[in-house]
């Protein structure tokens, strides 16, 4: 294979300062807010007597509006803010999350990428959805919103994607370029679950924001292979997404059947539980075996211990009467019975619908409302957690993915193209 450049960024990995917001009270005028953390540390808010709003941050006084505008630290790094209605109706300021960002690579490339930072704005690795969730950015369409707290979150998740791939705009590509982008997951995370909506506007309204977001990402794509003219494009994505219509807490199924004790932090305590779900969230049910440490017990006890909370989780339901577990499976994937349980652990598949969290609060029902609108937790079989992948070529093969494959195939297959690449140039 010929010599090739490498250029890649780290951002993702070195969070300096999370997202934030304050309120401005009516007639704060003149008063100066503190809205300081790690990332701004003597930052305020000032409203003029007109009206206006300004950030004041080490020397300098910069106005705010109801756009996201890029502000810069003297080290360098930077984030973006903005002012608009919460969903209770107050006037907020809100600020994104700060990132160091690191471009390591051959110098000229690097000092290119760096340099443009400063042209697409400071790196956002994140689209804010728990903002929005939480009702900072006003009122979701859920809630009867008019669509405004979703331009919002759209706007953000423009600019994930400028700030995340436009370093990279005018860098040789090499063999392989690798591009990341969190909006679908992170937009699919707040919509996804309207998409099932009783309100047929809701849903309309719901699929208009993904479409966007679609766009957004199809937008910067065709950017890249506009000024690049790759000769491989593979679209690729590590699952899909269902919506949620509750969360389940197995433990307090369990604790209810005499099964688990909760410890002080409200978590299944495993120095007191017989049988628990475990707080990794991986589908994980564990009985006590002795081969644990301070587990005490035996073989026979713990599979019985085990097949009968098997057996109490499949009888959970919820208020159709529809069970939130699907069947259990062991660590290899294959089916398991609570006839015929193994000894110590088994995986719970949970319906897809039905997002599973591992607390053990004091006094709380196993069901509860959804805390975010899509999820992908565990996989029941329903076809919209597939991934789905494209593989274009331009002006040689074309090829499809309609079948289902696992995504660690992905990389068989960039490898086969970069092989055919390199047999096709001669450089083998
Ligand atoms: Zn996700």
């Amino acid at each position: 294979m010929p010599h090739s450049t490498l250029l890649a960024s780290d951002a993702l990995n070195a969070r300096v300062a999370d997202e934030g917001w304050v309120a401005i009270p009516e007639g704060s005028t003149g008063s100066e807010l503190p809205f300081a953390d790690p990332g701004s540390p003597d930052a305020v808010v000032v409203r003029r007597p007109d009206g206006q709003l300004f950030l004041v941050q080490g020397e300098e006084s910069i106005p705010l509006d109801g756009r996201w505008r890029s502000v810069w630290t003297e080290e360098g790094q930077g984030r973006w803010y903005r002012t608009n209605r919460h969903a209770d109706g107050t006037l907020v300021v809100v600020r994104s999350g700060m990132w160091r960002t690191r471009f390591v690579g051959q110098v000229a490339d690097v000092e290119r990428a760096r340099a443009s930072e400063g042209y697409f704005g400071p790196f956002l690795g994140d689209g804010m959805g728990a903002l929005y969730r939480s009702g900072v950015f006003g009122k979701r369409i859920g809630d009867g919103g008019t669509g405004e707290a979703e331009d919002i979150l759209l706007d953000a998740a423009e600019i994930v994607i400028r700030t995340m791939w436009g370093p990279f705009e005018n860098a040789p590509l090499g063999e392989l370029a690798v591009y990341y982008a969190p909006v679908a997951d992170d937009i699919g995370h707040e919509l996804v679950g309207l998409l099932d909506a009783q309100d047929p506007d809701i849903q309309s309204v719901a699929w208009d924001v993904i479409r966007r977001a679609y766009r957004l990402l199809d937008d910067g794509l065709a950017h890249i292979i506009e000024r690049n003219s790759p000769d491989v494009v593979i679209i690729s994505a590590d699952h899909g997404m269902a919506p949620i219509r509750h969360t389940f807490l197995p433990n307090v199924v369990l604790r209810d059947a005499g099964f688990a004790r909760s410890d002080a932090a409200g978590e299944a305590d495993p120095n007191a539980s017989d049988v628990w779900y475990h707080v990794a969230g991986t589908g994980l049910l564990l009985a006590n075996h002795r081969g644990l440490s301070g587990g005490w017990l035996d073989e026979a006890e713990a599979r019985t211990a085990l097949g009968a909370a098997m057996r109490i989780l499949l009888g959970a339901v919820d208020e159709r009467g529809v069970p939130a577990v699907h069947s259990f499976a062991d660590a290899h994937g294959n089916s398991v019975s609570p006839a015929d349980p193994p000894r110590d652990e088994v995986y719970v598949v949970f319906r897809s619908d039905v997002l599973p969290r591992a607390d053990l609060p004091e006094a709380s029902s196993a069901w509860g409302a959804p805390l975010r609108s899509g999820a992908h937790v565990t996989n029941d079989g329903d076809p919209r957690l597939r991934a789905t992948y494209t593989v274009s070529t331009i002006g040689r093969h074309e090829r499809s993915m309609e079948h289902h494959i696992e995504n660690t195939d992905i990389v068989g297959i960039v490898y086969e193209y970069l092989r055919e690449e390199a047999a096709w140039s001669g450089s083998l």
